[in-house]
């Protein structure tokens, strides 16, 4: 049995800061990748560069990064990270600025090399990457996955390179900007790692460990999430600072969990509904869980895994994740290239520990 779980992580708050002479540690001069707005309105953009500055460490800001970023984006940006000699990258805010940060320290890295490196296994340097979450969904800052969108092939893949953040500085604080929708499909996105972890032919004890623990911490939340999805306002109107603590804990688990097994069908069937009708990642994963669930051969480990959520069964999970989240009306056509691409994709299949038909895959649109 193994496990490789590298980064440095810290969680408090006011983490930034706390640990800003490691942060500065990693290089000369830093670019900061962010998304369009939201990492100016909660404060993290703010207080990565008031870190870096205390610590007399350069940095350049590179806020162009889109939900699901596209290779392009991280092409723009390798331009940037060369003329301005960047030799460390700072990912802050959702898994799109996070994923987008380690793959610009790869390209810049490797200047002389173009964009088909990221789907190449190859053995190439890459800068060091400390990473500042500011969802509680993809689990990035742990995890050595970057998932680009593709837009030649109308899809989303993981860049075939591993890249380990060196550091993960994460304040619950900077969750309390989101609204309910961004909080509770992210949640979900934390859910599904813990879940397709747990079922999957790389698991074992240790990240079995993880995942039992991030479920607990559902487990502990999901009335409260409901609440906010019922009240509609603010989560931070509903939602303790102990929740918002609690969902930072659950994403950097499961982020944790999915490092030693990676993801699994929900994610793989997740990725051309997200391309096609712009559904956000976490709510696109969301809804082939039940199926997931439903489908699974080992009935005792879908049984353990209710269990530490405190359901009933899979019809109570089912009724609990449709109000959560809302259904997904996928057209027959999408559905069939969907099932299809994922019959002919042996990297996410070969995580299912039994063989999989698409008669039953087809079941999983509900
Ligand atoms: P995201 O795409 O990073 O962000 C979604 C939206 O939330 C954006 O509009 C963003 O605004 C906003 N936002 C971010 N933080 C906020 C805050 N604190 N307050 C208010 N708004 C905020 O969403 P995500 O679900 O975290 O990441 C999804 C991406 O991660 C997908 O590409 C997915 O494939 C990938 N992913 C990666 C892994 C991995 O292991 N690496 C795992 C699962 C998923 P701005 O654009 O203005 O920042
Ligand atoms: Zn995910």
């Amino acid at each position: 049995m193994q496990i490789y779980m590298p980064t440095n992580v810290y969680s408090e708050n006011n983490c930034v800061m706390n640990h800003r002479k490691e942060l500065a540690a990693l290089g000369n001069k830093a670019m900061l990748v962010t998304g369009r707005h939201s990492s100016q309105a909660n404060g993290s953009l703010e207080d990565v560069k008031h870190a870096l500055q205390e610590e007399g460490t350069a940095y350049v800001v590179f806020d162009k990064v889109e939900e699901n970023p596209s290779i392009e984006t991280v092409m723009q940006a390798r331009e940037l990270g060369i003329q301005e000699h960047v030799d460390f990258v700072v990912g802050i805010g959702g898994g799109s600025p996070m994923d987008a940060a380690k793959a610009i320290a790869l390209m810049v890295a490797n200047p002389g090399e173009d964009e088909g490196i990221l789907y190449e296994a190859r053995e190439l340097g890459c800068l060091p990457v400390a990473e500042v979450p500011t969802t509680a969904g993809t689990g990035s800052e742990v995890t050595p996955y970057a998932i680009l969108t593709i837009h030649a092939r109308r899809t989303k893949q993981s860049i075939s390179y591993r890249i380990y953040p060196e550091l993960a500085l994460i304040d619950s604080r900077y969750l309390k900007t989101e609204s309910v929708d961004t909080l509770i499909n992210t949640t979900v996105d934390a859910l599904a790692h813990l879940i397709e972890s747990y079922l999957n032919a790389n698991a074992n004890s240790y990240n079995r460990m993880y995942s039992e623990k991030g479920l607990r911490l559902f487990a502990e939340m999901k009335d409260d999430l409901l609440q906010c999805r019922r009240f509609g306002g603010e989560p931070k109107q509903t939602l303790s600072d102990d929740v918002f603590d609690k969902l930072m804990q659950m994403s950097a688990t499961a982020g944790m969990a999915i490092t030693h097994t990676s993801t699994s069908l929900p994610h793989g069937l997740s990725y051309p509904v997200t391309y096609e009708m712009g559904v956000p990642h976490g709510k696109a994963v969301g809804i082939f869980l039940p199926g997931f669930l439903q489908f699974y051969q080992a009935k005792e480990d879908v049984r353990a895994l209710l269990r530490e959520m405190c359901f009933a069964s899979v019809e109570d999970f089912t009724e609990y994740l449709d109000e959560l989240l809302g259904k997904v009306e996928i057209s027959d056509d999408l559905w069939k290239k969907d099932v299809e691409m994922i019959m002919g994709n042996q990297a996410k299949l070969k995580n299912y520990p039994y063989v999989m038909d698409a008669e039953t895959l087809y079941k999983f649109r509900r």
